[in-house]
């Protein structure tokens, strides 16, 4: 059976202020705070797991782990079939420059390199997954994974959205996720899936 959260404060771990936008606009009116671990002296762990809910464990622990509270962590990703799965759980690596910055429009032009490269074609299937972990200071922990299947199409179209969202076409769709208003996208997306399950099952 799965724990209910009966608690008065959430942690959101993660530094992410687009991510802490959409998980508070997901839960809506709540009758409990939701906080962010800026306000904590947490670092982000290193992400060593090998699938997307494995890093959301990891930060998940963590940020309770430094704050005594419940917490819930997410990780998510873009996984096309023809690059074995690939970017996946470095999804976000894959757009980190020698500075240190993020650039994902070199990060798309790779993937749409590699996809060249592997010399195959259209359609290009590929899926967002995201993975959230709802951790207990008791290490009770509830998980839930949803993706969305699509595929690679370019050029990119769309200004909206971030990451790889312009370049990935959504069954069922004509607009990109990068051409969608950014809360259309949430109600069909991987995360907006895994977060409609958590807020049902746990909430
Ligand atoms: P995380 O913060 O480790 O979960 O990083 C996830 C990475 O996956 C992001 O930096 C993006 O590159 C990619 N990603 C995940 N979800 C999406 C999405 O909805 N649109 C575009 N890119 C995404």
């Amino acid at each position: 059976m799965s724990r209910k959260f009966k608690e008065t404060v959430l942690v959101l771990a993660t530094h992410n202020l687009g991510k802490i936008e959409e998980f508070k606009h997901l839960f809506g009116d709540v009758g409990f705070d939701i906080t962010d671990i800026g306000q904590y002296s947490w670092v982000p762990p290193e992400e060593i797991g090998q699938s997307f809910w494995e890093n959301s464990l990891i930060k998940a622990r963590e940020a309770t782990k430094s704050t005594g509270m419940v917490s819930l962590a997410d990780d998510s990703g873009l996984c096309v079939d023809i690059l074995k799965g690939a970017p996946g759980i470095y999804s976000a690596d894959w757009a980190i420059m020698a500075d240190g910055s993020r650039d994902f429009d070199i990060a798309t032009a790779k993937l749409i390199k590699e996809i060249q490269r592997s010399d195959s074609h259209k359609p290009y299937t590929a899926n967002f997954v995201c993975s959230l972990i709802l951790y207990w200071p008791d290490g009770h922990f509830e998980k839930f994974e949803e993706k969305i299947e699509g595929e690679i199409v370019w050029p990119g179209r769309g200004a909206n959205g971030h990451g790889y969202d312009p370049v990935f076409l959504p069954y069922g769709y004509k607009e990109t996720f990068g051409q969608m208003d950014r809360w259309d996208k949430n109600k069909i997306s991987h995360r907006g899936l895994a977060m409609k399950n958590l807020i049902a099952t746990c909430f």
